[in-house]
């Protein structure tokens, strides 16, 4: 950031950490000019003098306000000189809620004198919200709470719903199990309650230690718990951007290709980065398999299988601050049952990428997903999949609390949405192939049909992978009881070819275009950047709500990103 210079002495700094230091000890109240408009203070007569001409005498004499600010210079009335003020009071650090009347808020070191203000009628600052328009009492967002009613049933933030016992019902839902004769599943209908979907938590608030204004946590976007000095009593003021550390050759590499489809030099305050983390696991992919099929399952995926979850974030650098806007959860299979496969597990985003004259939102989306099977493909991996499952409008896949406005793409625009992406990946050579289960399934086919026993499709030549959508259908198979007409082996085909023509459309199969020379596998093999907090979706989840950060505002989703900034600089190495 630029250096921060002292309103009272003219001092610069070349940290803002410096400059709070330095206002903690120095002692620049002996005298005190305050600019009448604005509220500026200054040590010298002159150095308020000089702000005013500046700022805010008129030039034309036209304006509205021109009389009135003329007639304060001409009679020297644009400043009020005070007295020495109270020590200062150690700014509200403890996050807690401060009352605009609490009696602990500091006054303002000015005698009360009438004041004048072109745009609003000032009064003192002291304990007053001066950030924005949101008063004291700024509500953190309420996120979708499910129904029990319908799959899909969602409580929407704001509405109402019925609760007892852990159970939740919307009113619709809850209204046709009420009418019930038979069945009825509320029990006592007096043990429900009413609730509503809002959360009674306030945003913390930070007290400018020179003005005794308040600010909204996020809008002071400062991570310091100790002093704060508001961005109206520094000359120069721009939000501090922590520097991101971090250095993976796939990030590097994602980044690059960004910021070439951005047509943008790489710079502090302009341009994308991607930064991502890790996390290792071992699933047994077995273990959900019917009786029957699990020793086939056995001799072609063994008994347990690793992968890396891969956690990417990507962060848009502008001007004004850093935020975060995509982020999507990988898992890479280094050995899946000989083949080398990857997969997108869970992708979400923010609609706070600002676009330019050729990059759209979407276009900006699809790069990141084919920078990362890109570099895949380089290091050597064969296969890649996705699983196109629409959330329910409101949904947190991977982002805490999305703007209400978000729109969410329907089951058929997701699907759209990511074959255009593959059709992108095709022309440019990443993918050699791609198809949806449909093409996926004929392909298997046509290579079973010279063989005698042909029999279409059988479960064994899906690919398993956890989490993914046959895993799904697989957990959600039960038996039926046996009998001699019906074996578990017929039951359990008949339900899987029931199941074949919902799902030809919402998965996709791609094989990865070999590389002549192909990249060190060791760039990402080597390369598996633990982090405690940011290498799992639940622990970034945790952080999150833990923290308040949350992303329904631009605002909101900026002071999280800069929060995310600090925990990626914490780098903790956790043992694989
Ligand atoms: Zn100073
Ligand atoms: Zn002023
Ligand atoms: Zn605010
Ligand atoms: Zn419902
Ligand atoms: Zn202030």
């Amino acid at each position: 950031m630029p250096s921060s210079t002292c309103t009272f002495c003219s001092e610069s700094f070349k940290t803002y950490q410096e400059l709070v230091e330095h206002r903690e000890e120095a002692k620049h109240f002996d005298k005190l000019y305050l600019c009448e408009v604005c509220n500026t203070r200054f040590s010298k007569q002159n150095g308020v003098e000089n702000h005013f001409r500046d700022n805010h005498l008129p030039v034309s004499g036209k304006g509205k306000d021109d009389e009135k600010l003329n007639r304060m210079w001409d009679k020297g009335t644009y400043f009020t000189k005070s007295e020495k003020p109270e020590p200062k009071k150690e700014p509200n650090s403890d996050g807690t809620k401060r009352q605009a009347d609490d009696n602990n808020v500091q006054k303002p070191p000015v005698k009360k004198v009438k004041k004048f203000d072109p745009t609003k009628p000032s009064t003192s600052k002291a304990g007053k919200i001066i950030c924005c328009e949101e008063g004291v009492e700024y509500k953190y967002s309420a996120t979708n709470i499910k129904c029990s009613g319908k799959k899909e049933c969602r409580v929407r933030p704001g509405g109402s719903y019925m609760f007892a016992d852990d159970t939740v019902y919307c009113m619709r839902c809850f209204g046709v199990e009420k009418r019930k004769k038979k069945d009825n599943i509320l029990g006592d209908i007096n043990n429900w309650r009413q609730l509503e979907n809002v959360v009674e938590t306030f945003e913390a608030l930070k007290e400018c230690g020179d003005c005794g204004g308040l600010w909204h946590e996020s809008c002071s976007m400062t991570l310091a718990t100790t002093t704060f000095i508001c961005h109206r009593c520094v000359t120069g003021y721009s939000i501090p951007k922590i520097e991101i550390r971090h250095s993976c050759p796939l990030s590097q590499f994602m980044t690059e290709r960004l910021n070439k489809l951005c047509g943008k030099p790489v710079t502090r305050n302009t341009g994308i980065a991607v930064v991502n983390f890790t996390s290792r696991r071992t699933v047994d992919l077995v273990a959900d398999r019917p009786n029957h099929l699990k020793e086939q399952f056995r001799n072609t995926y063994g008994n347990t299988t690793n992968y890396t979850q891969r956690m990417i974030y990507v962060i848009q650098r502008t001007f004004k601050a850093d935020c975060i806007f995509f982020s999507m959860i990988c898992h890479e299979y280094e050995n899946h049952a000989g083949t080398k496969y990857c997969l997108i597990d869970t992708l979400d985003s923010v609609p706070y990428f600002t676009t330019t004259a050729t990059v759209s939102r979407g276009a900006a989306h699809h790069e990141i997903m084919l920078s990362y099977f890109d570099f895949m493909r380089r290091v050597g991996y064969e296969k890649a999949h996705l699983w196109a499952n629409a959330p329910v409008q409101g949904d947190n896949m991977i982002f805490t609390c999305h703007p209400m406005a978000q729109k969410y793409l329907s089951q058929v625009e997701l699907e759209g949405y990511y074959e255009k992406m593959l059709a992108k990946g095709e022309k440019s050579g990443i993918f050699k192939k791609w198809r949806n289960f449909g093409g996926f399934k004929e392909d298997v086919e046509s290579n079973l049909r010279k063989k005698k026993d042909y029999k279409g499709i059988q479960p064994i030549h899906i690919p398993i992978f956890e989490g993914s959508q046959w895993e799904y259908f697989n957990q959600k198979y039960e038996p039926e009881p046996e009998d001699k007409e019906n074996s578990e082996a017929a039951n359990f085909m008949r339900k899987f070819t029931r199941n074949i023509p919902d799902n030809l459309t919402n998965t996709f199969w791609m094989d990865l275009k070999k590389r002549d020379k192909p990249m060190d596998p060791e760039l990402l093999e080597g390369r598996r950047n633990s982090h405690e907090d940011l290498g799992d979706k639940m622990s970034f989840l945790e952080l999150c709500v833990e923290n308040n950060w949350e992303f329904s505002t631009l605002r909101r989703a900026q002071f999280a990103t800069m929060g995310i900034i600090d925990v990626i600089n914490r780098f903790t190495v956790v043992q694989d």
